[in-house]
Order: structure tokens, then C-alpha cells, then sequence
């Protein structure tokens, strides 16, 4: 659907409309979604976001809060006490992530709703959204292991207003997680005894409860680890409150998320049985992994709510901004680089929101959002830093004022890449699925109904509490050029796709290609693949919500450019001779897009 289908005024167009702006870059501060501003639509009768209690409560609280009180707390480093009570008296996180076979209250884990409820967090207070997506790893962690009085235990602290943690990471082994020195050794059958340190651990000051990740060490008489393996994993769950052995050793400063409580704790002589084991072995291995997979990709959404902040500042900025007579946004350069900003973040939304669709949609068969999260880690988190980076440029001096938002949004938006495994390891994992993604397709495998169109339905997925992410290569996907068929007038899309034949051709033909055994080329092949599943899940939601052609081509416009930066750096590794190097010189491509339709990206940034 074009320009015209958008001007026209029957009842599809305003349904169309109304769903685009919906997922639009928007704001929360009372100002119109870009659609709204647009000639002859419905207007959106509804805020789907503020329509639910739990992200109205959220909005009431920063509005009544005020942005100046929030950045002289984010200066002092100031613990959110206040927030906490709040959200305890509401009871908004047991109301966003208890499941329903838990819930006492009604609630159930629905993830459009989660993901809307993120991003709006972030768009008032990464810091305090990070309170949540620390409760969620906790309970998830709990929930995907194999005790079910705990997962009765952990929904019910989150009911009381508790908040959790997730105990993983230790200061000398980042994420080499199997390096772990935390550990439980049995002193008699069934009990155990706990002992080690974790560090860089969210909420662990008011947590209620924290899944923490350990190994089994033999007991004294040889037993439980086996000699000669590594020991195994176990997962247990903490209770602070009621623990003695566990201390504080200090909080840890963070350059992001400053109001949060990030810490090292210790434990020494922890006294538990087998009702505190939440899961062991493998089991405890997939519950973490499982959880991180969740985890990283809810993690986009606050990306998102960061940038349309920070956008929207900009903006305001740069229309009442003087000089030279005229307001500074009128400088083509600006004008570009903010409608550059503009196309990137509207493609974050497009993808984030469509690969909710196969979270959604997951099943044991069906575990291609497998894909789609590693690729929103890599892409989404990192995309959101080079929209802050076009924005910087644009605002100036303003953006480093410690009175606005966007200064604390240029240090969170850097957290994003790095938290809950890195970007590194999941364009690394993005490259364990080049081979079916691209060879032995599925072609019964059907596209997920859409949420935000409205023809999926809402609700819990059971399967996300028992997901597991081993086995990349089971996982089938249909053929990889289907969701541009729509697109295919589209000049940009068209080069897009012959920028992924070349690539896929390259893979075929060369058998070394597909050797994945060195890191530094399986993280220029992660780069490319990630690019091209961007760009398939931005032009499979494109198509479902109508997205004008002007958008999609600017959007293309910045995926060409991107595919060609990924094969450039591909081509310079050293392993390539000459010959493969001028193949993957073929995937560099230019971009063309009409003056005309950067004029309609303008615009619709212009209205934000
Ligand atoms: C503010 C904040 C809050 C946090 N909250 C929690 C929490 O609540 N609970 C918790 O358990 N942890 C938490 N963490 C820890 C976080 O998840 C860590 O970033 C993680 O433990 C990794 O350690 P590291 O960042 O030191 O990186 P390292 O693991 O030391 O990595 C160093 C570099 O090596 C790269 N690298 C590492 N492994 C690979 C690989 N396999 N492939 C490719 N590249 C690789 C990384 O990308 C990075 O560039 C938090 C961290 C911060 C900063």
C-alpha cells in the first residue's frame, strides 16, 4: 500500500493508520503520534500502551515525579525507594509477569503487553525499568527450572510487591559462566552447604528472592561432582531477608542506570536442601540460558523507549532553536540526519515488534524466534546506540545539559549492548543458523500472526516457561526472499535482495565459508546474517501494518548501506584470496532514494 491508499479516507485506511501509529516512534508526554497529525485519518481513539493499568500507573507515577526530581536522583546516585513502594502498592510487577497458573490476581504473562510496558518504562527511567528486568530474569529463572513450590513462592513475593534477582555473573569470569566459582557441596544427603561471591547483581539489596547459578563440588567423602568432569550446575534460589549467611560488600557505581543497585554480594556456610534447588545439570543449564534468551531480547524494547525520549527532545530542541533567523531544524543537514534517526528507530520498533510475533508464536516445532532474539540483541540494542550517535550531533551542546533526559540517555543506551550476553555472542549465535536459514527450507512453515494488527491473539505462551535454546541446527525457516515478494517495486528492497542471493551464493560455494571455527569470521558472518534477518522481519511487518513506500524505501536505503559496511569488513579478513574478495566486493551496493521520499521521513519526524 502507497501515498495514495494513505490519503484516501474509507475505513481500512483509518484502521490502517491507526495501526502504523501504534507502532510508530512515539512519545509519552501528551504529544500526537506522528500519524495523528496526518490529513484526513481516524484519530487513534485509544492509547493502546496507557490503555493497560499497569503502564498508566507507570506514567502517572513519572509524570507526577518530573523529570527534574528524576535527573537530580539519577546525579545522586539515589536509591528508588519511592518507586518500589509505588509499584508494590499497585502490584504492577506481579501484574506484567506473573503467569497465569501462578497468579492469584488474575494476571498472566503476555508479552505485548510486557514489551509496551518496557518501552515505555525506558522512554520515563531506564534505571527504574532495570529493577524489573532484573525481576524478570529472577522469576524466569525459577520458572524454567523443575521446583514447583518455588515457582508458587517466587509469583507470591512478586503478588506482596517483592521484587528478584538473578544471580549469574561473577567479577573475575564475565560470561564465561561454566568458569563460575560459586558453589554447594552436600554435608549429608539432601542438605547442602553454599559458599561464593557474585558481583554486578541487580536488586540484590531488597531482592526477596535471587536465582543464583552454582556448581555441585564433591563432598568430602568424593561424591556428588564426578572426578575427572566438570562439576556440574545447579541452581538454587536465595532469600536474603531470611538469610544470614549472605553480605553485602559494596554497591558497584555504574556509568548507566545510576538510581539502580547493582552489587557484590557474598555468601559464606549458606545452610539449604533440596527444596531450595530450583534445578540441576542440564536442567539448570537451560533454565539460565533459556531465561537470558527472554531476557536479552525485552531488553530491545528499552532501547526503543530510550531513543523516542531522546528523540523527542531533539526534536523540540532543534524546531525552537534560532539561528541564523531560522529554526536550526531547517538546515538540510540536520533535517537529514534527524529523519535518518527517524527511519532507524521506526525500523527498531518494526523488527522488535515483529519478532514478538514468534515469541508469541513459539512452540517445540517452531523455535525460529531463537533467531530473532540473538538478532535483536545484536541489532536493536546496537542500533539504538547509532540513532543516540545521529541525535547527538543534531542537539549539540542541549543533549549535555544534566537537566535533560537525553544526557542520561547517551550513557544508558551503551549499557544495552552489553547486558545479558553480549552483542559479540549473539552475532556469534546469529551465525549458527546461516546454514538453515539459508538451505533445506521448511516450506509448510507459515508467518506468525500479527499482535499489533490485531489478528494474533493476546495471551500467555506456555512454552516460554519450559523454552530451550539448544539444537540451532533443527531449527527450519521457510524460504528467505518470501517476505519481500510484497516490496519487490521497492528499488532499495529490490538491491537488498540481491545483496543476500550474493551473499547466500558465496556460502554455498565455498565449504570454508561455512567454517564457523574462527571467531573473528563467524562475527563478520553473524554481522551479515543479522542484517538480513532485520531486514526480513522489518519487511514482513512493513507489509502487515502498511507502512507507507516512502518509509520502507528509506528504511532499505539504510540496510544496503549497512549489508555493504558488513561485507566490506567481511572482504578485509585475512583469510580470503583474491578471488573470494571481489565475489563479496559484488555485495557492496548504493542505495538510491528520491529526494521526495527523505521529504516524507522529514515530516513525519518534523510532527514527533
Ligand atoms: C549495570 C549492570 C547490571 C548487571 N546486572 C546483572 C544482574 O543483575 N545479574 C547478573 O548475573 N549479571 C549482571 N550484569 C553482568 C552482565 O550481564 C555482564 O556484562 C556479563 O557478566 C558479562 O561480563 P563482562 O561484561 O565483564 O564481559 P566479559 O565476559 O568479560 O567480555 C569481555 C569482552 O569479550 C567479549 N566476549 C565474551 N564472550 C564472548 C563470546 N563467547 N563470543 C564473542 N565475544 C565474547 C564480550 O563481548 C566483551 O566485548 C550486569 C552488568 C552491568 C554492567
Amino acid at each position: 500500500m502507497g501515498r495514495r491508499q494513505l490519503l484516501s479516507s474509507t475505513p481500512r485506511t483509518a484502521l490502517t493508520l491507526s495501526t502504523h501509529a501504534v507502532i510508530s516512534p512515539r512519545g509519552f508526554s501528551g504529544s500526537p503520534t506522528p500519524d495523528a497529525n496526518e490529513a484526513h485519518i481516524a484519530h487513534v481513539a485509544h492509547d493502546p500502551y496507557l490503555d493497560d493499568p499497569a503502564t498508566l500507573k507507570l506514567a502517572q507515577f513519572f509524570r507526577a515525579k518530573g523529570l527534574a526530581a528524576l535527573k537530580k536522583e539519577d546525579r545522586d546516585e539515589q536509591w528508588y525507594a519511592d518507586w518500589l513502594a509505588y509499584q508494590a502498592e499497585h502490584r504492577i510487577y506481579a501484574s506484567v509477569l506473573s503467569p497465569e497458573r501462578f497468579s492469584t490476581l488474575g494476571s498472566r504473562f503476555d508479552v505485548l503487553r510486557y514489551a509496551r510496558f518496557l518501552e515505555t518504562f525506558a522512554y520515563f527511567s531506564p534505571a527504574h525499568g532495570y529493577s524489573a528486568q532484573v525481576s524478570f530474569l529472577g522469576l524466569f529463572a525459577i520458572l524454567m527450572g523443575c521446583n514447583e513450590p518455588l515457582k508458587r513462592e517466587a509469583v507470591a513475593e512478586l503478588e506482596c510487591g517483592g521484587v528478584l534477582a538473578f544471580g549469574v555473573s561473577e567479577k573475575t569470569h564475565g560470561s564465561d559462566l561454566l568458569a563460575g566459582d560459586f558453589t554447594i557441596t552436600e554435608t549429608a544427603p539432601g542438605r547442602f552447604v553454599a559458599g561464593g561471591t557474585k558481583y554486578y547483581i541487580g536488586n540484590s539489596n531488597v531482592a526477596a528472592m535471587i536465582a543464583v547459578l552454582a556448581k555441585r563440588e564433591k563432598n568430602a567423602s568424593g561424591g556428588g561432582g564426578e572426578r575427572h568432569r566438570r562439576a556440574p550446575l545447579v541452581l538454587i534460589a536465595l532469600r536474603p531477608p531470611q538469610s544470614k549467611s549472605l553480605r553485602h560488600l559494596r554497591r558497584i557505581r555504574t556509568l548507566g542506570v545510576r538510581a539502580a543497585y547493582v552489587a557484590e554480594f557474598e555468601v559464606k556456610g549458606h545452610e539449604l536442601d533440596a527444596s531450595d534447588v530450583i534445578a540441576e545439570g542440564r536442567q539448570a543449564w537451560d533454565a539460565v540460558l533459556g531465561t537470558v534468551a527472554l531476557g536479552k531480547f525485552f531488553l530491545g524494547f528499552a532501547s526503543i523507549g530510550i531513543c523516542e525520549h531522546a528523540f523527542e527532545e531533539a526534536a523540540r530542541h532543534l524546531r525552537t532553536r534560532i539561528l541564523y533567523g531560522k529554526p536550526a531544524i531547517a538546515m538540510p543537514h540536520l533535517r537529514f540526519a534527524m529523519s535518518q534517526a527517524y527511519a532507524r528507530l521506526a525500523a527498531m520498533k518494526l523488527y522488535a515488534y515483529r519478532a514478538l510475533d514468534y515469541v508469541r508464536a513459539a512452540t517445540a516445532q517452531d523455535r525460529r524466534y531463537l533467531l530473532f532474539c540473538a538478532v535483536q540483541k545484536a541489532k536493536v540494542s546496537t542500533e539504538g546506540v547509532k540513532v543516540m550517535s545521529l541525535l547527538s550531533e543534531c542537539i549539540g551542546a542541549k543533549g549535555f545539559e544534566s537537566d535533560t533526559y537525553f544526557e542520561l540517555a547517551l550513557r544508558d543506551i551503551q549499557l544495552i549492548p552489553s547486558l545479558e550476553s553480549s552483542a559479540h555472542i549473539n552475532l556469534g549465535l546469529t551465525a549458527q543458523f546461516a546454514a538453515r536459514y539459508f538451505d533445506r527450507f521448511e516450506r509448510s512453515l507459515d508467518e506468525p500472526a500479527s499482535l499489533v494488527a490485531g489478528t494474533a491473539t493476546t495471551g500467555e505462551n506456555p512454552h516460554l516457561f519450559e523454552a530451550r535454546t539448544g539444537a540451532v541446527a533443527s531449527i527450519a525457516f521457510p524460504p528467505f526472499l518470501r517476505a519481500y515478494r510484497a516490496h519487490k517495486s521497492i528499488p532499495n528492497v529490490r538491491r537488498f535482495v540481491r545483496q543476500i542471493r550474493r551473499f547466500r551464493r558465496l556460502l554455498r560455494d565455498n565449504p570454508a565459508a561455512r567454517d564457523l571455527t574462527n571467531i573473528q569470521y563467524a562475527l563478520a558472518i553473524g554481522q551479515c546474517l543479522a542484517t538480513i534477518a532485520y531486514g526480513q522481519l522489518i519487511a514482513e511487518n512493513a507489509r502487515l501494518l502498511d507502512v507507507p513506500a516512502e518509509m520502507i524505501s528509506t528504511i532499505f536505503n539504510l540496510l544496503v548501506t549497512d549489508f555493504s559496511a558488513a561485507a566490506l569488513s567481511l572482504a578485509s579478513l585475512p583469510q580470503f584470496d583474491a578471488p573470494v574478495r571481489r565475489r563479496i566486493r559484488r555485495m557492496v551496493a548504493i542505495p538510491q532514494t528520491t529526494q521526495a521520499e527523505w521529504d516524507f521521513v522529514a515530516a513525519r519526524s518534523d510532527t514527533f
